[in-house]
């Protein structure tokens, strides 16, 4: 039984308990902790003869509330109405449950808030536009009636004080402090929650007249001096955890309040009232941006529109103009870029750090990138960095670089290297603009090779000028201007830097002699329009000699007249000298030939052939036979002379002719020859119609043969002799004669056997032999 009741004592002393427990009262120290303390202990000490003693107060920041609400540490709290705002946006709360009614030192109740704005008496500042530019001193910029409630004042107004203020002092929370410092000009303007002015007047700090408020409202329906719209007091809620009993008995306390109460009216706590509407506030804290409305702005276009509409017109305007600007640019971009692609000329743009920042297809083309690889690229890097002479450009000595630095336009004859490293030469344009330089630039490969092979030929044609000591001129006869090759300068020995081409100069050069007839060879080919060639001669200064071969032509208008000549002098006197030589030697040789010619004959003369018959002479058969007999008669051997003579050969002349009679003398010497076979056999023409023949190592019967084949040759001819006595035709007769080998005598002796012998043919009839 005894365990029993304790057991039930337990349980009463923890219901008990649990219905003793705290009730966290949180409030917003808003004058600083000391003070709002000071406010509000007599309102708990209230509260907890009602509760129980229950009631904690427990003065806090916002922060700090905020802190603990979170923690679930404040059953029962109040704050100022915004700061109200930013915890139900957080936490589900009750609703407010009550609202403040304050009261003012002369004891006026009230349950609304509002602002002043004041200034001193003296102050240049009248109305809210006037603030703009000042400094401006709060108690704390989280002050609902020192700050927030004039800064909506202010944004109504167009101002936004946070901005278009000089500076704005913001204090330790203390309202008093505020208008201190206002009257001690340390601020310009001062906010301050209504009801202060009235409570430092009331305890004598300041006079009335000390201070001037600013839009000052109508104050019939309200007890304070205000320069805002008001705003309802602190609600007093709970959060959701508090027991609705607690919540229920902590408002009845609030609203059983009585202002006749201990400390009240100190505290200036006039009770509690049923919950205001805070929509005003909400209001307020949307256009401030305060929380919890700082993130999405709720302004709606009507808003802005009442708002800016002067700068909403101006920048509607300013951009129409930038979207026509935009457009017109756009049209001005498509065209340049259209003329860029088109353009046969590469293009591209360099920044002041030489730096590519646009560039054509042309030019893309010809240096062989892509746009990619060359935009913002160092330009001068990547593909011009080598001269003309190859070697490495510096960059300072870049054409580009220089008109970045002095903004002179440039044309100079460039390479350019293409991504495979080839050089290609071009004509490059720099030109300064806005935010660099623009380049252009042209390959002029083709206009190089040309210029390189004219001139080569313009060399080669001078060394071919110079070979051929010919020169070329031309004469542009309507204004009298002669153009004179080198050549031609130097066949007429005239320094070029001393002397030009002249027509004068020209005749000057010429031989006297000669001067009538070039000028008359000159005209007469412009007469008679044709080409001219004269050759004639030059002196020179020192008396020298020059011949020179012109060969001209004339150019005609279509109305017939001389517009220009052209023409070659070639110095050929080289050539007259060889010619001269040449006929001189020519000479020289024609009279050697006759004098050969005479000395020929003469050797003939001397010669051992027979002039007619071409077989040996007698000098030859003279020389032979003494020769021979010497021979014959040393080695012992036999020797035959045959005498031979035409038959009746005078009558033949007669009668044929003498032509005829050599024609018979040069056949029979042919046969006789031919008839004879041993290379040691030897035949001469003797004199007139006679021939002789030598036989040597013969016997005598072959020689005898010997003689009579050659009769029957002669015979054979069968030339007609229509007046021989021996036969119809021409015959001849032998006379032999044969020294045996050892016989001894003398070559007269036998010599004249043999013309004997040929004497007894001729006396025995003719075309016969006869031996003796
Ligand atoms: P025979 O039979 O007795 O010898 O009579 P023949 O007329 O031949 O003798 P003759 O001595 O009287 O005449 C020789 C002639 O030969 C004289 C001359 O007219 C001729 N005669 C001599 N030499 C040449 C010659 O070179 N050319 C020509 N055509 N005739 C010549
Ligand atoms: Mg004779
Ligand atoms: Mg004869």
């Amino acid at each position: 039984m005894n365990r029993l009741t304790s057991l039930l004592f337990l349980l009463l002393v923890f219901t008990s308990a649990s219905a003793k427990e705290a009730i966290h009262f949180g409030v917003f120290a808003y004058m600083g902790v000391e003070k709002t303390r000071e406010k509000y202990q007599p309102l708990v000490d209230y509260l907890n003869t009602k509760l129980d003693n229950r009631v904690v107060l427990d003065i806090l920041t916002q922060e700090a509330m905020d802190q603990k609400i979170a923690k679930g540490e404040l059953d029962i709290a109040t704050t100022n109405p915004t700061h109200f705002l930013v915890v139900r946006n957080e936490y589900p709360l009750s609703g407010v449950l009550a609202t403040l009614i304050s009261v003012s030192e002369d004891g006026k109740p009230t349950s609304k808030l509002g602002g002043v704005i004041f200034v001193r008496p003296e102050s240049s500042i009248y109305t809210l536009e006037d603030i703009k530019g000042k400094t401006v001193e709060t108690p704390s910029l989280k002050h609902m009636g020192g700050f927030r409630s004039q800064a909506y004042e202010l944004y109504k107004n167009g101002i936004d004080i946070l901005n278009e203020s000089k500076k704005i002092i913001e204090n330790h929370g203390s309202h008093q402090e505020v208008v201190h410092d206002v009257l001690m000009r340390k601020a310009d303007v001062g906010f301050i929650r209504d009801g202060i002015l009235e409570e430092m007047i009331a305890h004598g700090e300041i006079r009335t007249g000390d201070v001037r408020v600013i839009q000052e409202k109508d104050r019939s329906e309200y007890p304070y001096r205000v320069s805002t719209q008001l705003y309802p007091e602190w609600p007093v809620f709970a959060l959701p955890h508090t027991k609705e009993s607690d919540t229920k008995a902590f408002v009845a306390a609030l609203f059983s309040l009585q202002p006749t109460e201990k400390g009240m009216r100190e505290s200036g706590i006039y009770g509690y009232t049923l919950p205001a509407d805070y929509l005003s506030v909400e209001e307020l804290a949307r256009h401030l941006r305060l929380p919890p409305f700082d993130h999405a702005p709720d302004i709606t276009l009507l808003d802005i529109w009442k708002r800016y509409k002067i700068e909403l017109i101006v920048s509607v305007a300013a951009l129409l103009l930038v979207l026509i600007y935009y457009t017109r640019e756009q049209r001005r971009k498509k065209l340049f870029e259209s003329l860029l692609s088109n353009i046969g000329d590469g293009v591209y743009g360099v920044n002041h750090e030489g730096k590519c920042t646009w560039i054509n297809a042309q030019a893309l083309k010809m240096i062989g990138y892509s746009e990619k690889e060359v935009l913002d690229k160092d330009q001068h890097a990547l593909f011009h960095h080598h001269k003309m002479t190859h070697e490495v450009y510096d960059e300072s000595e870049c054409p580009i670089y220089r008109t970045l630095n002095d903004r002179i336009t440039r044309t100079s004859e460039e390479y350019l290297i293409r991504r495979d490293g080839s050089f290609f030469p071009v004509s490059l344009t720099v030109a300064s603009a806005e935010d660099g330089a623009i380049v252009v630039f042209r390959d002029i490969t083709e206009e190089k090779t040309i210029q390189e092979t004219l001139q080569n030929s313009e060399l080669s044609l001078k060394k071919a000028q110079a070979i051929a000591h010919m020169g070329s001129w031309e004469f542009d006869i309507i204004t009298n201007k002669l153009i004179w090759s080198d050549e031609i300068y130097h066949i007429f020995e005239i320094d070029p830097l001393q002397f030009r081409a002249s027509y004068e100069a020209f005749v000057h050069a010429i031989h006297p002699e000669d001067r009538e007839n070039v000028n008359r060879v000159y005209l007469y080919s412009l007469q008679n329009r044709q080409k001219y060639t004269i050759t004639h001669r030059l002196l020179m200064e020192d008396g020298r000699i020059k011949w020179v071969r012109e060969v001209g032509d004339t150019e005609y208008d279509k109305e017939g007249n001389a517009i220009l000549s052209r023409g070659t002098v070639q110095d050929i006197t080289e050539q007259v000298l060889i010619n001269q030589e040449l006929l001189e030697t020519k000479s020289k040789l024609e009279t050697a030939n006759a004098a050969l010619k005479l000395k020929n004959n003469q050797l003939k003369e001397l010669a051992m052939i027979d002039g007619l018959t071409q077989i040996a002479n007698r000098r030859f058969f003279d020389q032979m036979y003494e020769k021979s007999y010497k021979e014959v008669l040393r080695d012992h051997k036999t020797l035959a002379i045959l005498m031979i003579d035409v038959d009746h050969f005078k009558r033949y002349n007669d009668n044929y002719g003498h032509a005829k009679g050599d024609a018979c003398l040069i056949a029979i010497a042919k046969v006789l020859k031919k008839s004879l076979k041993r290379p040691s056999d030897v035949i001469a023409r003797y004199g007139g119609e006679e021939f002789v023949v030598l036989l040597k190592s013969i016997d005598f019967e072959g020689a005898k043969q010997v003689s009579l084949s050659l009769v029957k040759a002669v015979e054979g001819l069968k030339i007609s002799h229509e007046y021989s006595s021996a036969a119809d035709h021409i015959t001849i007769s032998i006379g032999m004669a044969f020294k045996e080998a050892e016989e001894e005598i003398t070559k007269e002796s036998l010599l004249k056997k043999a013309d004997d012998a040929l004497y007894e043919a001729k006396a025995g009839g003719r075309n016969r032999v006869s031996v003796i």
